[in-house]
């Protein structure tokens, strides 16, 4: 997960912009009432959209479990620095022996700043598309990564082990991104690849999923987000409001899961630049659906981009819950033919 520099300040700008003008108005007709944050005022509840629960649609197609003693092994593995060319060359040779193991064919995405890696495994319907599974491999200076993004690493690639074999409409894709914490680059040189996305109906990012708190203010939110709770022990889903049945497909309870704070943004975050900060915000520029699976980063974890981002710092329960929930979303995504682009409400139907 990235700290917010650079294009965030020009978000942070136009936000300005956006309340100086209405402040203006304000002043110029003092009884008029100021209109909300579009954030403020967004239904996380997105049964109220009406819009069909895609894991419905899949009957007879059981989402596969964990295995927590593997994706230990894999953050156990690739903990420790990579930030250098080096550190990052180790990390992507662990993970081209794993996709290998696992009957992938792995290629690589090289490009100035690094190099992605990347796998296919075509769908049984060629007109059904496919889904992008990602996360980023590399790390800041100075910290070992296991939570930032060993974590989102490990569950990429157990869904490659899990869902490479089997046969689905859709066909899985996965990509591990090189770059993220220096400015996106590995994800958006992938996302301006047509070749590698023009088939696309939705990509999935894994950033930090490996850390929860349990204390009462343990868990704080950007200025314009809605609390969900003030424990840290959820999974939050951050998705593009054009594509709900994409977000929509990480709800959901199951035994052992953490609950889901389910966040549709408007205007691909322009107004919370917080909610732009990792490999999911390219391919929203590309018009492409995306939705951002997290812990919410330095808003719950303290060691942050820290040298303590150590194995032993994580949650494992919590861990492995948020993985299975990304393999639960991830098998009903690739066994749907459904749209996951939002219909748009018939005119007769009331707003809420
Ligand atoms: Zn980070």
């Amino acid at each position: 997960m990235q700290k917010i520099i650079g294009f965030g300040f020009l978000v942070v700008l136009v936000a300005v912009l956006v309340a100086v003008a209405g402040w203006q108005r304000g002043i110029s007709s003092p009884m008029v009432t100021p209109e909300p944050s579009p954030l403020v005022t967004l239904e996380p509840d997105l049964k109220k959209h009406n819009i069909p629960v895609v894991a419905a649609q899949i009957e007879g197609i059981e989402a596969p479990r964990v295995e927590p003693m593997r994706l230990m092994a894999d953050v156990a593995a690739l903990a420790g620095e990579r930030y250098e060319e080096e550190e990052r060359q180790l990390a992507r040779k662990y993970i081209i022996s794993q996709l290998r193991s696992a009957g992938w064919e792995p290629q690589q995405q090289e490009f100035e700043e690094g190099m992605n890696i990347y796998a296919d495994r075509p769908g049984a319907d060629p007109q059904a598309g496919a889904i992008l599974v990602g996360a980023h491999y590399d790390t800041v200076a100075l910290s070992p990564g296991a939570d930032d993004n060993a974590t989102g690493v490990a569950a990429v690639l157990e869904i490659a082990r899990l869902l490479g074999k089997q046969e689905t409409a859709r066909g899985l894709r996965v990509a591990f991104f090189d770059s993220e914490e220096v400015g996106l680059f590995g994800s958006m040189e992938f996302a301006a690849t047509p070749e590698l996305t023009q088939d696309l109906r939705g990509v999935i990012i894994a950033d930090m999923l490996g850390y929860a708190c349990h204390t009462a203010g343990c868990q704080s939110y950007p200025v314009g987000i809605p609390a969900f709770s003030d424990k840290g022990d959820f999974l939050a889903a951050i998705g593009d409001t054009e594509h709900l049945p994409l977000l929509q497909a990480f709800q959901g309870e199951f035994p052992g899961t953490p609950p889901v704070f389910s966040l549709p943004v408007p205007f691909k975050g322009m107004l919370a630049p917080d909610t732009m900060r990792s490999d999911h915000a390219p391919f929203w520029y590309q018009n492409m659906g995306a939705v951002l699976l997290t812990d919410t980063a330095n808003f719950r974890n303290p060691h942050y981009h820290e040298p303590t981002d150590i194995t032993t710092s994580l949650d494992r329960p919590f861990f492995f819950g948020a993985v299975q929930l990304m393999v639960n979303g991830t098998t009903a995504l690739l066994g749907s033919t459904e749209s996951l682009v939002t219909p748009e409400l018939p005119p007769t139907m009331p707003v809420n």
